[in-house]
């Protein structure tokens, strides 16, 4: 596609995104797979920013947004909300699971829909309606427990500065929240969103970025220069990484990506097991495989590059890190347990 003057504007890239096979096909050649997966109903939101359909030769990266006739089945166990979040609905926009920390989905809007997305049932799907977000905040308010809030969607960051800007300063003006995090894919997908203003407001509000990284492809000259820049602003960044079947669940893909955040200031935190939703069959690898793979990673690259493993307990348990069955047990007073080599070793502990 003949890049726009103005394709480095965000909003540009946002009114210029990609939602039809047929502007699809203008900028890459699809596979006859792919075509006929858009014939009749898509059951998942569909959008791509010019910029991350330009990273789109890329294999892995393709296969996280371009729809498939896979969506269409719907495996054992799969649900369209996995986690049971309804069940946790405190406000239409607040999903309140763990004692001292809230969700808050302040938008459904993404400018690019991930396939594999645990959200699938509410992103895309409705308009953003900020007014409605009052009784939120009073939730927020009225329940000094809470000390994390955590600002999702949706993507967050595609709001505007004065939205955003309105919102965290209500959010930080709640004496007992301690901690503001927003999660967010738009530097991957929309790297230009992350202006200099954008960046003094997260940074007045103390914000941290609870980024969506999934394969080192998404490094891009731009998101690593916005990654940059939101680490000079004093931006405190970490990684969610989905594990997905055939695009990141190998070894030399993982440090790769691991290592390659840690050069841009951004810390890999969780290595996310992918969730059971509706139509996520093909992405997701086993439990057994998540377990070899953090493994091998624990001892054999730098610490800081080593995410958590976690399952996020379907039905609502909340995330659970998963180290193996055969970590660690106790012999006398002795507790045994392997290192990153599987070799066994012992620690003094009498009971
Ligand atoms: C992931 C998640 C959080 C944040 O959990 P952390 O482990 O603190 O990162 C909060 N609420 C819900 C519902 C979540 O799914
Ligand atoms: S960026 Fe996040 S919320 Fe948006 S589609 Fe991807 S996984 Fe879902």
């Amino acid at each position: 596609m003949h890049q726009s003057e103005n394709s480095n504007d965000w909003k540009w890239q946002v009114a210029n995104r990609i939602a039809t096979r047929e502007q699809l096909e203008k900028q890459i050649v699809l596979t006859e797979e792919e075509r006929s997966a858009f014939d009749g109903d898509i059951p998942l939101s569909f959008a791509v920013t010019p910029h991350y359909a330009s990273l789109l030769n890329n294999e892995a990266l393709r296969r996280t947004v371009i729809p498939t006739a896979h969506e269409h089945k719907h495996g054992t166990g799969e649900l369209a909300d996995p986690l049971g979040e309804e069940d946790h609905r405190a406000t239409p926009h607040l999903i309140h699971t763990y004692p001292d920390k809230v969700l808050f989905l302040a938008t459904p809007f993404c400018s690019t829909y991930c396939r594999y997305c645990t959200r699938s049932r509410l992103v895309g799907k409705s308009p953003a309606n900020f007014q409605a977000l009052e009784e939120s905040f009073q939730y927020i308010e009225t329940h000094a427990e809470i000390r994390d809030v955590l600002l999702s969607g949706g993507d967050p960051l595609t709001m505007t500065d004065p939205v955003l800007d309105e919102i965290l300063s209500r959010l930080r003006n709640i004496p007992h929240v301690r901690m503001v995090r927003i999660g967010s894919k738009v530097p991957i997908v929309l790297p230009m969103r992350i202006t200099d203003e954008l960046c003094s407001i997260l940074r007045k509000h103390r914000v941290w970025l609870s980024l969506h990284f999934i394969h080192a492809a998404e490094l891009s000259t731009q998101t690593q220069a916005a990654c940059r820049k939101l680490s000079d602003h004093g931006i405190g960044m970490v990684s969610q990484t989905v594990l997905l079947k055939g695009i990141n669940d190998d070894t030399q893909t993982l440090t790769e990506l691991f290592y390659g955040l840690l050069e841009i200031n951004v810390k890999p935190y969780y290595l996310l097991q992918c969730d059971p939703v509706r139509g996520s069959a093909h992405f997701r690898t086993t439990v057994e495989k998540g377990i070899e793979l953090i493994r091998s990673l624990h001892g054999n690259i730098s610490g800081l590059a080593v995410p958590q493993y976690v399952i996020d307990a379907p039905g609502g348990g909340g995330k659970v890190p998963i180290l193996g069955h055969d970590q660690i047990r106790r012999e006398g007073g002795d507790v045994v347990f392997r290192n990153y080599e599987g070799k066994e070793y012992r620690y003094p502990d009498p009971a």
